[in-house]
């Protein structure tokens, strides 16, 4: 027995924890969870614990449904909001009957794209800025639920009904191990911001996962609704999940040239050039909802077109001005993806378009030094900026001839999410909206 699994073991008894539960993700994204007794624990570091595969979205067909979910005894941790029986969680990696790691799971996917960063001598940071609304109660169905409040942009305390609400979020997620760097007001009505500070891309999908979490517990607790809807309104900004990135080789920071006009090293503009490369392809993916693009359309600071610039916030990929003296704070920021997507995919997707312009050793094109959304067609066209998917369908239609995305995901999940994501565009597709009553009914 390894040392965290005598660890876990120990402080299971000590802190006489009751329940604890298993985490893992489904392809789309949604946090599954079951709960062992103590006594169980043992048996599951031995040998896992078996469930229903077919039953969570994405996994398997009925007919070779038998899973195992492995705790992965790193990430032991007690959920501070269960008071009255303690109660700790470990995310899990999932495997089949014979102890091959199951296709399916967005971990595995994550951990694949890991160990080929590895292979190169790499480690993957990542930090993200979460965006979330926050509603009042009661929802009623087919109305508009209510912002919070009718602040804005870092806007202060009186204002502001969502102060108390970030303060504790911010606390709990520190009690469970996760650091913020900042959190404030964000632009939209209701909307607020929490940055996570930089992690391992492993962990901090795991920590994403507990934020989403955390987030609903504390909603609960205050009687509001959060969500993390790319574009609840179409006259407000909507919900991005920025995400910040970095390469190390062991200490040092792989993207980091004190010589270069934006301190980028040759690695880094190879790996921004590899992801302004796949960028549409990976769009599906870090953009997964027929709602998501109803933010990208160019505005509210989210990015529509394929382009990278320093302080331009049109911009897809933006290289964040850091102090020259800091080396490790070198990173380059994603802009597209948004805050309901399923982190492990998107960030192995995103890493892997990276690593191929390294390997392919991809020029970086001219910055962007234009508000994108301005330009016209045709200037956009002659800088040689192509546009982002317009919806789910056009980015179906990318993914699917995306050699570097099925590779990434493997046959099962890229198949999968495929079927799953049409079927989504289809059913949207067939809708009457209120749009079309509004401006055709009267008149027609
Ligand atoms: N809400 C904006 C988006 O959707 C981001 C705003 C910001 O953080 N600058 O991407
Ligand atoms: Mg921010
Ligand atoms: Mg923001
Ligand atoms: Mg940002």
């Amino acid at each position: 027995m390894d040392r965290q699994t005598e660890f876990v073991l120990r402080a299971v008894e000590e802190r006489n924890v009751k329940f604890i539960r298993l985490w893992f993700t489904d392809v789309q994204g949604f946090l599954k969870s079951v709960a062992m007794a103590p006594a169980e624990l043992e048996g599951a570091f031995a040998e896992g614990t078996g469930f229903d595969g077919s039953a969570i979205e994405g996994y398997a067909r009925v007919f070779e449904s038998d899973m195992i979910a492995r705790p992965d005894p790193t990430t032991f941790q007690l959920l501070p909001w269960r008071t009255e029986a303690s109660t700790a969680r470990m995310f899990c990696d999932i495997a089949l009957p014979d102890g091959s790691p199951a296709m399916a799971d967005p971990r595995h996917v994550l951990k694949s794209a890991l160990n080929k960063a590895a292979d190169m001598g790499f480690t993957f940071y990542c930090h993200p800025e979460i965006e979330f609304f926050l509603f009042k109660k009661p929802i009623i169905p087919g109305q508009m639920p209510e912002p919070l409040d009718m602040a804005g942009y870092f806007d202060h305390t009186t204002m502001d009904d969502g102060t108390d609400f970030r303060r504790d979020t911010v606390m709990m997620l520190e009690q469970m191990g996760i650091s913020v760097e900042f959190s404030h007001h964000e632009t939209a009505h209701g909307q607020h911001e929490i940055d996570l500070r930089y992690a391992d891309a492993l962990s901090m999908a795991d920590n994403i996962m507990t934020f989403r979490v955390v987030v609903r517990e504390i909603a609960a607790q205050q009687n509001i609704l959060a969500s993390f809807m790319p574009k609840p309104f179409t006259d407000m900004a909507g919900s991005g999940m920025h995400t910040h990135m970095s390469l190390f080789e062991g200490d040092r920071n792989a993207f980091y040239d004190a010589t270069d006009e934006v301190r980028l090293s040759k690695i880094g503009r190879q790996f921004v050039a590899g992801l302004l490369a796949h960028s549409a392809e990976i769009t599906a993916v870090t953009n997964q909802w027929v709602n998501s693009y109803k933010r990208l359309v160019g505005g509210g600071e989210a990015p529509a077109y394929v382009c990278w610039g320093r302080n331009n916030r049109s911009a897809l990929i933006r290289v964040p001005l850091f102090k020259p003296n800091k080396p490790s704070a070198a990173r380059i920021e994603y802009r597209a993806i948004d805050s309901a997507c399923n982190p492990y995919l998107a960030y192995a997707l995103m890493l892997n378009a990276g690593l191929d312009g390294i390997t392919r050793e991809l020029p970086l094109p001219d910055e962007a030094e234009d508000d994108v959304w301005a330009l016209s067609e045709r200037e956009r066209r002659a800088l040689g900026i192509t546009a982002l998917p317009r919806s789910l369908d056009e980015a179906i239609d990318a993914m699917e001839s995306s050699e570097l995305v099925a590779e990434t995901l493997g046959e099962h999940v890229f198949d999968y999410f495929l079927r799953n994501k049409r079927a989504e565009f289809e059913e949207y597709r067939a809708q009457v909206t209120p749009f079309e009553l509004r401006t055709h009914l009267p008149h027609m």
